[in-house]
């Protein structure tokens, strides 16, 4: 889905062309970019600094669906999911390379689209375009993501250093990208069968966005070094609550409990949960996508982070042998699993 009405055929600017045409204005910000687009590799300068990076992939049929994404947020998106890596390791992000494969039937327009999304994510998140590959692709498109950051060697936050006691953490609300993700395939689905409906996403903004276009919260690791908080543990949460948190407490060699009625759930992700009678809970810990920051600290930071708006505790590290549960709203426990919980999965 793109909207331009113009029509370039790629194969008339030929892959040099193409390169040129999306990268000419690339303006470099990082005092660590040496080098950036138009040699054989990009040529970085960290000095002192641990470097941190990392890649991930997007599918097209697998990651996303371009019926219902529009190819600027695909753009903005692709950046954000590996800003957050970089987040998660408590870094700076510096910079990233981009990397497609796509249709020659693409037309130039809609590969412009996709980067007008990429240069926004990197301007608004301070980091420079440094690279990438271009290639056809007979699989659908196909976009491949490094994003490249920085921090000093004592600054760095793995997955396994949570301890007995520490606070549980996340950052922002839960379930909003899967709940969207619901919505959008409901209105595909009714569209398919009626092209001349209209997709009714009235009132749902928020979870729309929460899918289509995630922000990396960058702002939480800002939050954090301003209060002095180191987490003992972070990842971000891209597969779900549940999931993440079990990789910590893995990692960590911990249990945990976690409470269901403390995991921060938007209004609008409760309703629409109900709305396809999925369990809004659930919805949290299964869904994914989310991409905010879950992460451990020290009770002795309980102060500094108490109060802060946008960090909720929703429980805290245990020693291994008492596993990983989840306390319901009812006081029940339950192991925790990747999919949700058991009693989800066993009682239908
Ligand atoms: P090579 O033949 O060495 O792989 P390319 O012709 O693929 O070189 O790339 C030339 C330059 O353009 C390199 O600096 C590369 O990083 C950059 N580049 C290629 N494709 C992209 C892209 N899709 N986005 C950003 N930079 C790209
Ligand atoms: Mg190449």
């Amino acid at each position: 889905m793109f909207e331009n009405e113009e029509r370039t055929n790629i194969e008339s600017l030929g892959e040099f062309g193409l390169i040129d045409y999306l990268t000419k204005n690339i303006k470099l910000t990082q005092p660590s970019t040496i080098k950036g687009v138009g040699d054989d590799a990009a040529v970085l300068n960290f000095e002192n600094k641990k470097v941190l990076i990392s890649t991930d992939m997007l599918l097209e049929g697998i990651h996303f669906d371009l019926a219902y994404t529009p190819l600027k947020h695909l753009g903005y998106k692709s950046i954000q999911v590996n800003l957050s890596d970089i987040y998660a390791m408590n870094g700076i992000a510096s910079q990233v390379t981009v990397s497609i494969g796509m249709s020659s039937k693409f037309p130039l327009e809609a590969v412009e689209e996709f980067y007008e999304g990429v240069y926004l994510a990197c301007e608004k998140y301070n980091v420079d375009l440094i690279g990438g590959d271009t290639s056809a692709s007979k699989q659908g498109l196909v976009i491949s993501v490094t994003s490249i950051g920085y921090a000093d060697e004592k600054d760095v936050v793995y997955r396994n250093g949570a301890e007995e006691g520490d606070l549980i953490c996340v950052s922002g609300d839960l379930g909003g990208a899967y709940t969207g993700l619901q919505l959008l395939e409901r209105e595909k689905l009714i569209y398919l069968e009626n092209p001349n409906i209209q997709p009714d996403l009235e009132g749902k903004d928020y979870i729309v966005e929460r899918q289509l276009k995630p922000e990396a919260r960058k702002d939480i690791i800002d939050l954090l070094k301003e209060i002095e908080v180191k987490p003992t543990a972070m990842i971000d949460v891209s597969d779900g609550l549940a999931s993440e948190l079990l990789h910590i407490c893995r990692q960590s060699n911990k249990g945990c409990s976690l409470y269901e009625e403390k995991i921060p759930l938007d209004p609008m992700t409760f309703e629409t949960a109900r709305e396809f009678n999925l369990d809004p809970t659930v919805c949290a810990l299964s869904g994914g996508e989310d991409y905010e920051l879950l992460f451990t600290v020290k009770q002795a930071d309980y102060d500094k982070i108490k109060f802060k708006m946008d960090i909720t505790i929703i429980g805290y590290i245990t020693e291994p042998s008492a596993g990983c549960n989840l306390v319901t709203k009812a006081g029940n426990v339950h192991a925790l699993t990747a999919q949700g919980w058991n009693a989800f999965k066993s009682n239908g």
